[in-house]
């Protein structure tokens, strides 16, 4: 972006309008940051979880693994974290502002995030990358099933207590039981349906989310580093086709080929005040 230095935030949201307004289809792509202001922290900002719990121990399913061998209760303080966060969180006005947007315009959302809240919001084609912890999937069979806020919410409150000294690893086995349940078709062990570090994205959901990629006329970028795979690839493919790029990000630094638009700001202000102008 040539000039990105000298326009002002109302130059470029009022830019971003203008790019996205002509457009009949639209793909909004998010991550972590759109759901930071719903209370949920992102991972890699400062303060995040990461720093806190490396993700070489707790995103990698070998890492877990190893975590859990040797110091269990960091594994129950982890998921017991992430959990919690998760089913306190209602979306903000920038979901509010996509789901409605599918009321003008033909909408796909791609999100890397987990926590469901673009469906609570009201967007119906979600091409959920990552997966959502709102749901289990069978490990041998791979069939689905949902997992509902009370039964999140049942699970996080099972693991506040730090675990025993003794038998540490078979209570929390115990605890996380019904997220690790066997299948009902095939006995095979189920295991929450995200996408932990070095695993394969959904077919499916991919797919789908490199169609409307290459389908859009413009694109929303919102609260991802776009740094995790495949963060930065679809951004650039849309742009590739076309189609104009908008991002909404807290990170004054972000610089990218692809970005047509920056607008430098906290999403839960500035998705709405961008969309809500786009009649
Ligand atoms: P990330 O790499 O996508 O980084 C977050 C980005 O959001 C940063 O660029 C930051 O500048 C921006 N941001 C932060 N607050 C913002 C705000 N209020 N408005 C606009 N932008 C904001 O994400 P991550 O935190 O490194 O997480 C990596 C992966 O972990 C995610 O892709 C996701 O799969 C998972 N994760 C999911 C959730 C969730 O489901 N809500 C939360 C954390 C992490
Ligand atoms: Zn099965």
């Amino acid at each position: 972006m040539a000039d990105g230095n000298v326009m002002t935030n109302d130059d470029a949201v009022q830019r971003a309008r203008e790019m996205i307004a002509p457009a009949d289809r639209v793909v909004v792509f998010s991550g972590a940051g759109l759901s930071a202001e719903s209370g949920i922290p992102t991972f890699r900002d400062e303060g995040g979880i990461w720093e806190r719990y490396p993700p070489e121990d707790f995103a990698t399913v070998p890492g877990l693994v190893r975590t859990f061998l040797v110091r269990p209760d960091r594994v129950r303080e982890f998921v017991w974290e992430a959990v919690r966060d998760v089913t306190q969180a209602e979306p903000n006005p920038a979901h509010r502002a996509i789901a409605e947007l599918e009321q003008r315009r033909s909408v796909a959302v791609v999100t890397q995030n987990v926590d469901g809240l673009h469906r609570e919001a009201g967007s119906k084609t979600v091409h959920e990358l990552h997966g959502t912890l709102y749901a289990l999937q069978c490990t041998r069979c791979g069939r689905e099933l949902d997992v509902s806020r009370a039964e999140l919410r049942d699970l996080a409150d099972r693991l506040v207590q730090p675990l025993p000294k003794l038998g540490a690893r078979t209570r929390l086995i115990r605890l996380i039981l019904p997220m690790v349940r066997r299948c009902a078709s095939c006995r095979g062990r189920m295991r929450p349906a995200i996408v932990f570090f070095g695993e394969q994205l959904p077919e499916e959901a991919w797919s789908a989310a490199v169609a409307a990629c290459r389908a859009c006329q413009a694109m929303l970028v919102v609260g991802t580093s776009a740094l995790v795979h495949p963060g930065a690839m679809l951004p650039a493919l849309a742009h590739d086709v076309g189609a104009k790029v908008v991002v909404v990000t807290l990170d004054p630094t972000f610089a990218v080929s692809w970005a047509d638009t920056i607008v430098v700001g906290p999403a839960a202000e500035v998705v709405p005040s961008i969309l809500q102008a786009v009649r």
